[in-house]
C-alpha cells in the first residue's frame, strides 16, 4: 500500500478530492441492499445468502452492525450496514485519503486503510458548450466492480493464500458500488465555461435549496438533492416498507440476466443517459433565479427515476452475487 507524507495528503485533500460525493444516502443504499438480500439464492446447492452472512462477519464493523440485533436478523443487519460502509469510512479516523489515482488492486483486505473515493463513481464527461472535457482516473467504479466480481468468483487453491478476507472486503464494496452506479450523477460530470474542471457529478452545481419530502435538510447542490430525493428515514422498518413498495411496482427481470463486464458498462450507460437528458434538464426550469430551482414537476419525475434505479440496483446486485460468489 502506498503511503504519502501527511503534508502531501493534506494538499491532496484540498485540491484533488471531489466534494461530498455520497451516492444515494443511507436510505437509498440500504433499500438497494434490502431488495438484493431478499433475492439472494438460498437453495441448498447455492446458498449465497448463508455465504454472504458468513463473509460479512470478517468486516471489522460487524459487531457494530449487529449490536442488540436478534441472531435471526443479524445477516440482514450486516448486509444493510455493509451497504454504507464505504461511506462510513470517509469519516472514520482510522482511515485516510488515498491519492486521487491510487492503484486499484490491493491484496490486504481490511488492512487497507484508504478511503478510495474515486472508486465510488465513473464520471463520464460531457459538455453543452464545447468546453474541453477531462477523463477520470483509470481506477473507478467500473474497474473496481469488475475486478472485485472476478475475485468473488475465484476459488482458493492448495498453497494459495486464503481468499476469504479479500472476498469479504470486495463483497462489502460491491454491495455499495452497485447502488452507486445506478445514481445518475455517479456516471457523469458536466464541463462548462464556468466549470472548466467539471462539476464533480453535480456536487459543484448549486441549486436553490430544496427539501425533498421526508428529507431532514435542504439540498443546495444537484448531487445532494439526488442522493436524498426519496427522503432520509433509515430504520429497518422504513427501509423494508420502501423496498416492498418498489418490488411490488417494479418486477425482477426474468431469465437471470448476466452480470458480466458488458452489463456493468450498460448500467453506467443508462445512468449517464438519464443524467445527460433528464437530470441536467433542470437548467431549463430556471426562471430568473441565480441558481436553478427544483419544480414540483421535476421533483416528481426525479423521485420516479430514483425508485426505478434503486429497484434495478437491488435485483442486479442479487444477480451478481448469485452468479459469482464462490
Ligand atoms: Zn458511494
Amino acid at each position: 500500500m502506498r503511503r504519502l507524507p501527511l503534508t502531501l495528503l493534506a494538499l491532496g485533500s484540498l485540491f484533488a478530492l471531489p466534494a461530498n460525493a455520497f451516492g444515494w444516502n443511507e436510505r437509498g443504499h440500504k433499500t438497494v441492499a434490502y431488495i438484493a438480500y431478499q433475492n439472494l439464492s438460498t437453495s441448498p446447492s447455492n446458498n449465497v445468502r448463508k455465504r454472504v452472512d458468513d463473509l460479512l462477519k470478517l468486516n471489522p464493523y460487524y459487531p457494530k452492525w449487529t449490536q442488540n440485533v436478534p441472531a435471526a436478523q443479524r445477516g440482514l443487519a450486516a448486509f444493510l450496514g455493509a451497504a454504507v460502509w464505504p461511506d462510513d469510512i470517509k469519516s472514520d479516523g482510522a482511515y485516510g485519503e488515498s491519492p486521487d489515482c491510487a492503484e486499484a488492486v490491493h491484496t490486504n483486505a481490511f488492512q487497507d486503510k484508504e478511503r478510495h473515493r474515486p472508486w465510488h463513481y465513473l464520471d463520464i464527461p460531457f459538455s453543452f458548450d464545447g468546453t474541453p472535457v477531462e477523463q477520470q482516473c483509470p481506477h473507478n467504479a467500473r474497474t473496481i466492480i469488475n475486478a472485485f466480481r472476478a475475485r468473488l468468483a475465484a476459488t482458493s487453491a492448495p498453497g494459495v493464500p486464503d481468499l476469504e478476507e479479500e472476498k469479504a472486503y470486495d463483497l462489502t464494496w460491491l454491495i455499495h458500488l452497485v447502488g452507486d452506479i445506478h445514481q445518475p450523477l455517479h456516471a457523469t460530470g458536466r464541463f462548462s465555461a464556468n466549470r472548466t474542471h467539471g462539476d464533480s457529478g453535480g456536487n459543484k452545481y448549486k441549486i436553490k435549496p430544496f427539501t425533498p419530502a421526508g428529507a431532514n435538510s435542504a439540498a443546495a447542490d444537484l448531487h445532494t438533492y439526488w442522493d436524498h430525493v426519496l427522503g432520509d428515514a433509515q430504520s429497518t422498518q422504513s427501509i423494508g416498507a420502501l423496498a416492498g413498495e418498489l418490488t411490488t411496482r417494479f418486477r425482477r427481470e426474468p431469465g437471470d440476466p448476466p452480470t458480466d463486464e458488458a452489463a456493468v458498462a450498460a448500467w453506467l450507460s443508462e445512468s449517464f443517459v438519464l443524467a445527460r437528458y433528464f437530470v441536467y434538464e433542470l437548467d431549463k426550469e430556471k426562471v430568473g433565479q441565480a441558481d436553478p430551482a427544483v419544480s414540483d414537476r421535476y421533483n416528481f419525475y426525479a423521485q420516479e427515476v430514483a425508485r426505478q434505479r434503486i429497484a434495478l440496483a437491488g435485483y442486479r446486485l442479487a444477480d451478481l452475487l448469485n452468479q459469482n460468489l464462490k
